[in-house]
């Protein structure tokens, strides 16, 4: 998910709203934002793409108040409803309170079943309501206590955004998995899930977020806190790998630039004689321009894909026949025959769409197609908020690389080691969380059988 914040502007909720498309590839299912004026909040939210939820200039004069948060989901827990879409508001005692989550809570089940037996009634099947219902229930008297009683007691990844009727509220977890900047625009204060998001409205980049970090944000300023327990933080790998975007900066660094050096050290441990090097567009690109730099091999563009197709859209019912991948990417017959291709990608998931890949480049006249992976095999899944399948699912659970090879029909398959994937990142911080890759989970979930199945 992505979320989005503006604290003291006059175009708040508009603000937001193109904070939102900036963040739009960190969840494409639904969008929505709350507003404050000072007063009261306002809420408008919806399943769809930001700029088909939000197009309406109309829908702002309903968004009113210099402040707001906003947030674009991809669901990992709760179906994909629109009782899910976030920003959840809710009135309690103390007046309304907005709150926009990316993450995952892991011990989610545990703390609803406790507070469904003393009388909390859940309206969503999300696990940020649960934190919500916290706060709710929290005796403690300051905002900030009532955080940390709340906050201490949930586990997991969660980047948080809160507004009430006149403070804004940032959160990132002890273990920092997600990122989180803060920004200024003039006299405003912004916080973004990515720099991109800051970049779009013309907001300067001030710093990250810190693991462990909450700012609260009034008409007097910012003050910053640390509330929570302590962990050693383990920023999640996969962001570097596939989900930020490219010109964003995330744990001080800037992902394209990671992204290529990924592609180079790929050439350096998985060299092959080849023609041309081409991309499984958008994600293998940087990648795919540092294994050819590295490589001396030309970089080609072999597949193009269609930047209209979204994640949601669905084929014809009566399709004639299933067009699968072809809906989104094209070979481009004249650089592909007879050549020698090497093709990156960022990562295999279930495998079923690099098999529809490497068939498509065969059939528009490669030669050879020899596949490379900028990440080391995903088998095992994530619960720290990327929706990965579970183990069954994950191809490299259960299967050796040369089947893998064999099975998406490539002629040489390379993926990049884990020790090569951590020095592209940067060693300065080697606590990165790569659990989908080692299986090694840096929080632990607290009742087998309940959250996470390991199996
Ligand atoms: P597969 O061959 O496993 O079917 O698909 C691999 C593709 O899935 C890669 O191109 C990769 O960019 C993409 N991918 C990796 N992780 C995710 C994810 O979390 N969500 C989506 N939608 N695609 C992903
Ligand atoms: Fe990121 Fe993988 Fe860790 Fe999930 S398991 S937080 S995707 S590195
Ligand atoms: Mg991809």
């Amino acid at each position: 998910c992505g979320i989005f914040g503006i604290f003291n502007h006059a175009e708040a909720s508009n603000l937001t709203y193109l904070g939102l498309y900036a963040l739009q590839h960190r969840g494409q299912e639904s969008c929505g934002i709350v507003s404050s004026d000072g007063t009261s909040l306002h809420a408008h939210k919806s399943m769809g793409l930001v700029a088909d939820v939000f197009g309406n200039q109309e829908i702002f004069k309903s968004l009113p108040g210099k402040s707001a948060i906003g947030h674009v989901r991809y669901s990992t827990t709760g179906s994909s409803v629109i009782k899910n879409v976030q920003p959840i508001m809710v009135d309690y005692s103390r007046g309304s309170i907005a709150v926009a989550h990316n993450g995952n809570i892991v011990n989610a089940q545990i703390i609803k079943d406790e507070l469904e037996a003393y009388g909390s009634i859940f309206q969503t099947t999300m696990d940020t309501e649960i934190i919500v219902h916290l706060l709710a229930t929290s005796k403690a008297n300051s905002l900030l206590d009532r955080i940390s009683d709340s906050l201490n007691r949930i586990k997991g990844a969660y980047c948080l955004l809160f507004l009430t009727e006149t403070r804004m509220v940032a959160i990132r977890d002890p273990n920092g998995f997600r990122p989180l900047c803060l920004g200024k625009l003039g006299s405003s204060y912004v916080v973004a899930s990515e720099s991109c998001a800051l970049d779009l409205i013309d907001a300067e980049f001030i710093r990250e977020i810190e693991p462990g970090e909450v700012i609260i944000i009034t008409k007097d300023g910012l003050t910053s806190y640390f509330p929570l327990q302590k962990a050693e933080p383990t920023p999640c790998i996969f962001e570097f790998v596939y989900f930020a975007r490219p010109d964003s900066y995330i744990f001080g660094k800037n992902v394209y630039q990671v992204r290529k050096e990924m592609g180079r050290q790929l050439a350096r441990e998985h060299k092959v004689d080849a023609d041309i090097v081409i991309p499984i567009p958008d994600s293998g690109v940087p990648s795919a321009l540092g294994y050819a730099e590295e490589s001396g091999i030309r970089f080609e563009l072999g597949l193009i894909r269609n930047h209209y197709v979204g994640r949601t859209f669905i084929e014809p019912q009566q399709a004639i026949r299933h067009f699968g991948v072809k809906i989104k990417l094209n070979p481009v017959r004249d650089v592909l025959k007879d050549k020698r291709v090497v093709v990156i990608d960022d990562s295999i998931v279930r495998g079923t769409t690099s098999r529809k890949i490497v068939k498509m480049i065969r059939n528009a006249g490669a030669k050879e197609v020899h596949v490379r992976i900028s990440s080391p095999p995903t088998s095992y899944p994530c619960y720290y908020g990327i929706d990965t399948p579970n183990r069954k699912e994950l191809i490299s659970s259960s299967h050796s690389i040369d089947e893998i090879r064999k099975y998406i029909t490539a002629d040489t398959l390379g993926y990049l080691s884990e020790d090569g994937l951590i020095g592209s990142v940067g060693t300065e911080n080697t606590g990165y969380c790569r659990a989908c890759f080692t299986g090694s989970y840096p929080v632990k979930f607290p009742r087998l059988g309940i959250a996470p199945q390991l199996d």
